[in-house]
């Protein structure tokens, strides 16, 4: 056979599955997302196009990846997936599902850059994610791996909503980074919330509830009162981009066929886990 002299050299791969009957759970995360959301002048402390293009590379995954993707999580630069425990893509070997999705993430993120960020928007490097899968036995580790990326996206966000609220009102003299990080330091939550309302006038909790929650991609069937404002915006042509396109697309669906839901809601309660609409992790 050509190349038996070799082939022994494959000797060398050594196997690398996941244990079966286990949740996975990959997670990737930009690499150097500071510099390249300053080189890209992203909005702070939230740049929403930004997100909705890491929500729609997302999308590209779960559906490519249907149906051993159930959920997907995501915050700032990275995301979450979660591969149900009887998946059997790549026989669960481990670099091979996750290289998968850290690629295909990374080229969506890239295919898609220009339709929602915007023709004149130019990508000046090659944006990378680095990735990680990690393997959970039970519900209750997954439940808890969900709510500890929540609970993160929360700190972030009222740190960084509070200290870039300080910062836009204390620029002139070029020093308010420094005296916003020397404010903010050792504040627990309910300060922050105090000077974003005192100072600012800004309360929290009616900030947008994609960056307080992050997002969460579920596959799920629509509500009929969903299916009409869908038709409706269908109807009037209503809406340009991505989340709206996706919108539309419901209209043509057959109802009730599990479709893709982009939610920004709690998930760290039990309620999420249990509502018969999403089912997510069976
Ligand atoms: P590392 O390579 O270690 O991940 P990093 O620079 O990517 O380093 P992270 O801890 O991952 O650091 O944080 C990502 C950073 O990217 C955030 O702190 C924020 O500055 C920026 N960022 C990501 N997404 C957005 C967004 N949608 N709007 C504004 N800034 C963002
Ligand atoms: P898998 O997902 O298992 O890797 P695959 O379809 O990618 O499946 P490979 O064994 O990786 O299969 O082989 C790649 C195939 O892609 C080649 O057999 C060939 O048909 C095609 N291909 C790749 N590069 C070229 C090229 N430059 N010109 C023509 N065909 C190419
Ligand atoms: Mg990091
Ligand atoms: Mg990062
Ligand atoms: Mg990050
Ligand atoms: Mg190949």
């Amino acid at each position: 056979m050509a190349g038996s002299q070799f082939a022994y050299v494959r000797n060398f791969e050594l196997p690398d599955p996941v244990l079966p009957n286990v949740y996975m759970v990959v997670r990737i995360d930009g690499k150097g997302f500071h510099r390249f959301s300053d080189a890209h002048d992203f909005a702070k402390p939230n740049d929403g196009r930004a997100l909705e293009l890491m929500n729609e590379a997302a999308r590209h995954v779960v559906q490519a990846l249907k149906p051993d993707v159930v959920l997907a999580f995501g915050e700032s630069d990275e995301y979450s997936f979660l591969l149900r425990r009887s998946c059997s893509l790549y026989k669960r070997r481990a670099s091979k599902i996750l290289t998968q999705i850290v690629s295909l993430f990374t080229s969506a993120y890239v295919f898609c850059w220009s339709e929602i960020m915007g023709k004149q928007e130019e990508l000046k490097y090659p944006p990378t994610f680095d990735g990680r899968l990690v393997a959970y036995p039970t519900a209750k580790e997954i439940r808890d791996y969900f709510a500890w990326r929540q609970a993160d996206t929360h700190i972030n966000n009222l740190y960084n909503t509070t200290f870039w609220a300080l910062v836009h009102a204390d620029n002139a003299d070029g020093l308010g980074e420094r005296r916003a990080h020397e404010t903010l330091k050792g504040t627990v939550s309910s300060e922050k919330n105090e000077i974003l309302f005192s100072r600012f006038g800004i309360n929290y909790d009616k900030l947008e509830p994609m960056f307080r929650k992050g997002t969460t991609i579920v596959w799920g069937e629509s509500t009929p009162e969903e299916e009409a404002d869908a038709e409706e915006d269908a109807a009037a042509g209503a809406g340009e981009g991505p989340m709206k396109s996706q919108e539309k697309e419901k209209g043509n669906r057959s109802r009730g066929a599990p479709e893709l839901r982009t939610l920004h809601v709690d998930i760290i309660g039990k309620e999420f886990w249990t509502a018969p609409s999403e089912q997510p992790g069976r």
